[in-house]
This record gives structure tokens, C-alpha cells and sequence, in this order.
């Protein structure tokens, strides 16, 4: 029997154990947590995957969540820096989105794949641990995340674009909303002020509360919305958050009004040194461990690919490692062809850290009159390989619109016609939709 020891029990070593215990293989999982632990902890993020990444969780039995709310739509409200919304978009998703806390999440992955089999070791694991592993299993995979082993994978400086992070980030989890008054936020909203910050408000399904709201927030750093530094607890966070809303994003106070923490303690801040880092590494004794997830490729959360990257990586490993011969350069190879498609995620995740290009926000004008080009937009999130080449290419760009019967007048049309919305918003001074 193929063994396997998976160290991190996220979201990548969930899925790729579960993976491999389906495919025959002996695991052992290696987690820093309990399970108990895990409901204990405080921060973790939003993580909303989208349709294929939750169809294939489902087809592996680890999607135990039938009341969790699932989105259907994205609605996009981008603002004017004088708190005005220029232009919507509100299109659907190809396949619902899912946004499960991670904290439940795992820690029912960890006793159910105990259940199914799988040897649950707990105890942080060393860099000096993994060679023991090595030595007793015919492969080590390490998926433990963001935070730990930093230097075990090198960075590879020419796929790496950041050395410094290009969001400062808060997230905190909500309830008390009315959505009779609020319909739009029974799906995704996203509230953007280019240049400034992008607010993004999640169905979610948290540990304590069950349905509630997940907002997070990414302000550009040293800008004005770049204000959680000193939050210390989430109640305080809200009330910062309430704070730019009401300078920022007037459409969203009288949904943010009621709402409360779902815990004190259950919010984070941060920011994230986007990286990708070389898959295979090399132990002092010349055994080899492969690297999964966020300890290879890391972006900046603003396009939600970390958890959905994750499992895409599992997922394509999961169906080759039956032919794994034992070699790092068989696992490098693999690494190369998942980059193929892989790094259009990274890319996608690029292109929204950026101010757009003259052709994106063409597609973007476009998309808030033709749901169908709205549609293809958010079907990026799913599978950024779909944005290719048209999102990254202006002539591209111009044929995709095109196709779907947007010509550049059409384009210039819909662009006068937005001038004209701001220009009627500014006089009027109309309120903005919530
Ligand atoms: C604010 C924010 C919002 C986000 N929103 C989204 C989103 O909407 N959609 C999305 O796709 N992604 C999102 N992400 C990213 C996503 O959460 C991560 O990319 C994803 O969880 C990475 O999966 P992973 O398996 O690599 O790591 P993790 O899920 O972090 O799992 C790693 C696990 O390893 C364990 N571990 C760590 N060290 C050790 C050790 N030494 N020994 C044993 N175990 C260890 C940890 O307990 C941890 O649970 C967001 C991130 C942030 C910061």
C-alpha cells in the first residue's frame, strides 16, 4: 500500500488526504491543532470557494454544511472617491459559491478522515520532524499554510512579483442584518473605491453563528482606508468599519447599522507578502518533501484564490500521484504542469491588486449592461483559466466583447452613459443602492 504522511490539516491537507485515502493510499495526517482545538481558535478567514472547487469537496464527502448559504450572484458596486457609485454590475455565478468557516471546517475533516481511516497525529511539526516522516513514508506533502516553515520552500524570484505586501486586511464575521430590507447582500456584494480599498460581503456560515456575514476588507496601504492597524477585538473593527463606510460606502451603513460580531474573538488583520516558492525541498539528509498550498503559492486574498488555488493544487496532485516514482523531479515536472493553468490564478489575482487597464475596465463597463459578460467575469473566480486570453489582452479583449455583439461604440456609449450617471449622482446627489 502507497503511504503518504500530509502535515497540515488546512485546506489543501484535508482535501488531498481525502484524495488519497479514496485512491488507496496509507495516510498519515499531521495536524498542530485538535479538532477541539481548531473550534477554539480565533482568526481565520473568509475562504469562499467557488462552484467546481465546492463540487469537488462535495464529490469527497467533506461538504457536511446543508444550511450554509450558498450565493447564486455577485453584485459589484464600484465608487467614485465622492462616495458615489458609478457603476454595478450584477451578474451570476456559473455554480454557487460556498463560504464555510475554516475553523468547522477542518476540525470535522480531521475526525472525519480519522473515521475513514487516516492516522491524525497532533503536535506542531519541525522542519527537523519532516526527515523522520520521510524515512517512514513514501511521500511527505507539507500544506501548513502561510505561516510556518517560510524558508524550507526557496522563493522563486522570477514567478514571485511582490516583496512587500499590497493590502493591509481585516475581516470580521456578522449577524443582525435584515436581508428583507437588504436583498442585494442574499448573494455576494463587493464595494470597491479604486485606488483606495475594496470591501468584500460574504454569505458565511460561521462556527458560533451559523448564517451570517463575512466582510473583509482590503485597503491600500498608507491610503485612507488603511485604519485597522491598532483594532484590537472585533467589536472595535466594526466600529473602525462603520466609520469608512459611512465616509466611504454610504450605500452599505444602513446594512452595516444593526449588525454585531458573531465572537469577540473571531476577526483578523494582517497582510499577505504575495509568493511562489520552488514545490519540492531538499532535507539535510537528501529526502524530499513536496509543498501544497499556500507554502508554495501564496497570493494576496483580494481575488479569493488561496483556498480555491489550494484545492485546485490537491486535486491535481490527488490524480497523478498514482504514478509517482519516488523522484523529486517527477513531483517538480508535476508542479510545472499544473503551473500552466495554475499561475492564471496568480495572474488574475495580479490583475486585481493593479488599477485597471483601459481594456478591463471596458469588459467592466460592459458587464453592467450585458449579465452575460458579467457572468464570464465572475466565472474567473471559479477557474481564472477562463479569463484568458481576454482579461489580460486589450485586441482580446475587443474580440471577446465583440463576440458578444459589444462593439467599441457600443463600449463608448456605455462608458458616456456612466459619465452621465456621476454627473446626474453629483448634482442630485442621489442616494447610492444598498
Ligand atoms: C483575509 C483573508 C481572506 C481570505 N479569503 C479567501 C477566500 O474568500 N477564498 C479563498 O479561496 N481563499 C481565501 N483566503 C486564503 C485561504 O484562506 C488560504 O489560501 C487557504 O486556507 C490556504 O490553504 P492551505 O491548506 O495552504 O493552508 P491553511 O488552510 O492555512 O492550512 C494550514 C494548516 O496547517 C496547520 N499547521 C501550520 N503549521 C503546522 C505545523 N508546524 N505542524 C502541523 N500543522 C501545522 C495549521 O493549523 C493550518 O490549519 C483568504 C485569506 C485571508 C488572509
Amino acid at each position: 500500500m502507497r503511504s503518504v504522511a500530509v502535515v497540515g490539516a488546512g485546506q489543501a491537507g484535508i482535501v488531498l488526504s481525502a484524495a488519497l485515502l479514496r485512491a488507496g493510499w496509507r495516510v498519515t495526517l499531521c495536524s498542530d491543532l485538535t479538532a477541539e482545538q481548531y473550534l477554539e481558535s480565533g482568526e481565520r478567514p473568509t475562504a469562499c470557494l467557488f462552484g467546481d472547487q465546492v463540487e469537488y469537496e462535495a464529490a469527497l464527502g467533506l461538504d457536511d454544511f446543508p444550511d450554509a448559504p450558498r450565493a447564486d450572484r455577485i453584485r459589484l458596486d464600484l465608487y467614485t472617491d465622492d462616495r458615489l457609485v458609478a457603476l454595478s454590475v450584477d451578474a451570476p455565478l456559473r455554480k454557487p459559491a460556498l463560504a464555510v468557516d475554516q475553523r468547522l471546517k477542518f476540525a470535522r475533516g480531521l475526525r472525519e478522515l480519522a473515521a475513514r481511516g487516516a492516522t491524525v497525529v497532533t503536535g506542531s511539526v519541525t522542519e527537523g520532524d519532516l526527515d523522520s516522516l520521510a524515512a517512514t513514508h513514501e511521500l511527505v506533502v507539507v500544506t501548513v499554510g502561510r505561516k510556518t516553515f517560510g524558508s524550507l520552500f526557496a522563493r522563486d524570484p522570477a514567478r514571485s512579483v511582490h516583496t512587500s505586501a499590497q493590502r493591509t486586511l481585516f475581516t470580521v464575521n456578522v449577524r443582525g442584518y435584515d436581508l428583507d430590507a437588504h436583498p442585494r447582500h442574499r448573494d455576494i456584494v463587493f464595494t470597491f473605491v479604486p485606488g483606495v480599498v475594496e470591501v468584500f460581503w460574504v454569505p458565511f456560515w460561521d462556527k458560533d453563528a451559523g448564517a451570517s456575514r463575512s466582510i473583509a476588507v482590503e485597503a491600500v496601504p498608507g491610503g485612507p482606508a488603511d485604519r485597522f492597524g491598532a483594532v484590537t477585538t472585533a467589536s472595535e473593527g466594526l466600529a473602525v468599519l462603520r466609520g469608512l463606510v459611512d465616509e466611504m460606502l454610504p450605500g452599505q451603513a444602513s446594512f452595516l447599522a444593526p449588525v454585531r460580531p458573531t465572537r469577540e474573538t473571531t476577526w483578523l488583520k494582517g497582510a499577505v507578502v504575495p509568493a511562489v516558492r520552488e514545490p519540492v525541498a531538499v532535507l539535510p539528509s537528501g529526502r524530499h518533501v513536496l509543498g501544497l498550498g499556500d507554502a508554495v503559492v501564496l497570493n494576496d486574498p483580494i481575488a479569493a484564490q488561496g483556498a480555491n488555488n489550494a484545492t485546485r493544487m490537491a486535486r491535481f496532485f490527488a490524480s497523478r500521484l498514482g504514478d509517482y516514482d519516488g523522484t523529486a523531479a517527477w513531483l517538480r515536472a508535476r508542479f510545472e504542469e499544473f503551473w500552466e493553468v495554475g499561475r492564471h490564478a496568480n495572474d488574475f489575482s495580479e490583475g486585481m491588486l493593479v488599477p485597471m487597464a483601459r481594456h478591463q475596465r471596458d469588459v467592466l463597463v460592459a458587464a453592467s449592461r450585458h449579465p452575460e459578460v458579467g457572468e464570464r467575469l465572475w466565472e474567473g473566480f471559479n477557474d481564472p483559466s477562463t479569463l484568458v486570453p481576454w482579461f489580460f489582452d486589450a485586441a482580446a479583449a475587443r474580440e471577446f466583447l465583440a463576440r458578444r455583439g459589444v462593439g467599441r461604440w457600443d463600449v463608448l456609449r456605455y462608458r458616456l452613459g456612466v459619465a452621465g450617471t456621476v454627473l446626474g449622482r453629483r448634482v442630485f446627489r442621489r442616494p447610492a443602492p444598498a
